[in-house]
Order: structure tokens, then C-alpha cells, then sequence
């Protein structure tokens, strides 16, 4: 094969910053708020780029109004398979939050940033694999193995019609290993996140005029005492395997700089939030019947059955409650010195003089898929700014520097398997 073509390829992304730039202010200004989740005016940015420069690539669209882009090629000879991954759709916007600076569908250029909706969640990723693939695909003689590129729909509600249905229907996305731009801050990189685990509770009683408080319980001071009492199922301690316990201990400081203050506690813990509590019509009506939703997050070493089973033992003492499972997601974790984290540690060493910190994220994301497939995955995107809140946006250096480290490492992993 060849020698080092990492000058070209940094010559390459110099001469494209403008051209990457417009290309993202084009992707931002295609609205894709999930829900509804309709992407097909993101999607065509995405085509339009791809037919300009002559790439492989063919829709999946179980969903017509959630399509799902794949493309693959291979180099030149035998070597590993690596996939790219990045949504299209994102959150959506309350059309009424006037603290926008400048409209969420705009992208606006000020101050070196780019402003809108998606600007940090993920386009900016979603850009980086875009470009990755289109750059490593004019050096493909020279390197070995194959890449594939997946821009996908449905991530932010968890749906079914994007990564889920590509990881049980289309098995070319599997690959050797996933790199995926979600936002982890340039100085991290996401090896693992915690797992959702969604309960609604209903509580049910009597119910009687309110000053009848001899005559029944109260169904919203049960659900009081309950959210209490479930604050016990986040002591449980976790076990988890050596390399693991380092990794998170070693990522401490890491985690805060990412996530802000605190969170690195939050990371090898059982966390709860009570989303929502409805109950009750009048103010002078005791409430017969109330309904909590329960957001835990397991910390990988746990499981759902840990959890659950911690929660029947409180439930037992609230007879008037009966509960149900509304969503969940396995916690999942890759190695957090695997080759991948090495590539992507050396790659930014050499651009920006520090080695990025390989932490367990709190939120979710698709790469969660490829690592129940016990497929290596890791997010490395810029900070999280404004994400799910107003005046979203990315610098466009870090947007630059997200774009050549997802290039470059993905050349450097594909050079360093490939076989003569
Ligand atoms: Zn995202």
C-alpha cells in the first residue's frame, strides 16, 4: 500500500472548511424535529451531497417519511469493516420559547458559532461521518477493509424506523466497529452510556369529599410517600469488573468537565427521576387515583431485574399501587482501551496536545445498538451546547477539529488493519 496520506487528508479538509460549513448551515436549516420525525428535507441534503460527488449509496425507508441513507465500498484489499453512524432527525422546539436569539431553523453564523436546532445534537456529527466517507472514498486503493456510512432517522424518541430496524434487517451496518459524532465534548470519548428503565405507577383508593379524610386514603399522598420510599433503590452498590471501576475512577474529573459538576456521581449509580404525577381534580375532592411515570438509570454492573426487584420490595408496603413498564434500554459499554480509544486519543494528541478521557455517558444513543452486538462503538462530537434547550450551537472549530479527528481516525484504523 501506500505511505502516511494524513498530510493529504488535512490538506483536503483545509481546502473544504467553507464547503463543510454551508454544508452544515444547508442541514440545519432542513427541519427534522422528532417527533413527528419527518426527515425528508434532511435527507436530501444528505443525497444531493452524496449524487455531487458520485458516491454508493441506497435509501432503507421502512418508514416513507423516516428514510434511513447507507453507503459502503471497499479499499483495496482484505482489512476490517468500519461503520459510521450519525441521526438526522432531532429534538424538537417549542415555537413559543422566545429566547431564541435568532430562529432555531436559520443557522445562524455569529461569533464563530453556528446557531439552530440540531447544531450540537448531532448534525455536526452527522457531518463528520458524511465527509469522512466521502474523503476516505477517493483514497480507497489505498488503504484495506471497507467503510460504511449510516445517516439514519427515528433516534430521538428511541423509534423503531432507524438504527433498530438497519441493525435486525440490514446486516451491512454491523461492522468491526462503530464511530459515531453524538456530542461528548472534544475532550472525551463515550464508551459506554447507562440504560433507561421507565415505569408508570397508578395508585388507586377510595376517593371522598374533601373534608372526608376519615373515609379513604389519599391517593396523591400514597404516590407523596411512594417517590420517597423509591429513593432507597439508588443505594444499591453495583459490582462491576476491574477494568471498568478504573476507568470510570480515572474519568472523575473528565465527566464534570463534559456534563457539568457532579455528574461524575451519577455515573456508577442507580438514578431517579419522577418525570410526571397526575393526580387528583378538585381542591376540595380527596384524589382517588394518581399515576407517576419513573425514569431510573442503570449504571453498567446493574440490570432491569436488580432494579425491579429493589422496587417490588417497596411497592409491597403500598398495596394501593400497581405498576407497569413503559420503556427500557440495557446499559452497554465497549472496552474502554480498546483500539478504537487509542486511535482517537493519538489522532487528537497530534491536533490539539491532549488525549481525549474515555467516559460511560449519562444520556443514550444509537451507538448502544452496536454494543449489544458486542460490536466496539464510541462517540466522539463536540460540547453539548444548548442541547434540548434554546440557542443550541456548536464553534465551528471544535465543529472543524470533530470533523478531521473523524476523519483521520478513521483512515488510521482502516490503515493500521489492512492486509497486504
Ligand atoms: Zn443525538
Amino acid at each position: 500500500m501506500s505511505s502516511d496520506l494524513t498530510p493529504k487528508l488535512n490538506g483536503w479538509i483545509d481546502q473544504e472548511r467553507s464547503e463543510m460549513i454551508a454544508f452544515l448551515k444547508r442541514f440545519l436549516q432542513a427541519k427534522s424535529p422528532n417527533p413527528p420525525g419527518d426527515t425528508r428535507d434532511a435527507a436530501a441534503v444528505v443525497t444531493e451531497f452524496l449524487d455531487a460527488r458520485n458516491l454508493p449509496y441506497r435509501m432503507v425507508s421502512p418508514n416513507p417519511v423516516m428514510p434511513n441513507i447507507i453507503g459502503s465500498f471497499d479499499g483495496a484489499s482484505q482489512g476490517k469493516h468500519l461503520v459510521l453512524n450519525g441521526h438526522i432527525d432531532v429534538f424538537p422546539v417549542y415555537e413559543e420559547d422566545q429566547r431564541w436569539t435568532t430562529g432555531p431553523w436559520e443557522a445562524d453564523i455569529r461569533d464563530g458559532k453556528i446557531y439552530g436546532r440540531g447544531a450540537c445534537d448531532m448534525k455536526p456529527g452527522t457531518t463528520a461521518s458524511i465527509f469522512t466517507y466521502a474523503m476516505l472514498h477517493r483514497i480507497r486503493d489505498e488503504f484495506g477493509g471497507k467503510l460504511t456510512l449510516t445517516c439514519v432517522s427515528d433516534e430521538e424518541t428511541f423509534g423503531p424506523w432507524g438504527a433498530r430496524y438497519l441493525m435486525d434487517n440490514e446486516p451491512e451496518v454491523l461492522g468491526d466497529c462503530l464511530l459515531n459524532g453524538e456530542p461528548s465534548s472534544p475532550l472525551t470519548i463515550r464508551f459506554g452510556e447507562k440504560g433507561p428503565l421507565w415505569l408508570a405507577v397508578t395508585i388507586q383508593t377510595e376517593g371522598a369529599h374533601g373534608a372526608y379524610v376519615h373515609a379513604t386514603d389519599s391517593a396523591t399522598k400514597i404516590a407523596a410517600r411512594l417517590g420517597l420510599a423509591l429513593e432507597s433503590v439508588c443505594d444499591m452498590e453495583v459490582p462491576l469488573p476491574d477494568n471498568l471501576a478504573r476507568a470510570i475512577e480515572a474519568s472523575r474529573d473528565a465527566v464534570d468537565k463534559a456534563m457539568g459538576k457532579g455528574a461524575h456521581e451519577a455515573v456508577p449509580r442507580v438514578t431517579l427521576n419522577i418525570g410526571s404525577i397526575n393526580g387528583g381534580l378538585k381542591v376540595n375532592i380527596i384524589p382517588g387515583q394518581c399515576r407517576m411515570e419513573i425514569d431510573f438509570r442503570i449504571p453498567v454492573g446493574a440490570d432491569r431485574e436488580m432494579i425491579l426487584k429493589r422496587v417490588n420490595e417497596v411497592l409491597s408496603d403500598f398495596p394501593e399501587a400497581t405498576m407497569e413498564e413503559i420503556g427500557h434500554s440495557p446499559p452497554a459499554y465497549s472496552d474502554p482501551y480498546g483500539e478504537m480509544v487509542t486511535v482517537l486519543q493519538d489522532t487528537v494528541e497530534e491536533l490539539r496536545g491532549f488525549k481525549p478521557t474515555p467516559i460511560i455517558s449519562l444520556g443514550g444513543t444509537d451507538a448502544r445498538l452496536w454494543r449489544y452486538r458486542d460490536i466496539p462503538a464510541y462517540v466522539y462530537g463536540p460540547f453539548p451546547y444548548g442541547m434540548g434547550s434554546y440557542d443550541e450551537h456548536v464553534d465551528l472549530e471544535d465543529f472543524i477539529h470533530i470533523v478531521r479527528t473523524h476523519v483521520l481516525a478513521s483512515y488510521r484504523y482502516l490503515s493500521q488493519n489492512t492486509q497486504p
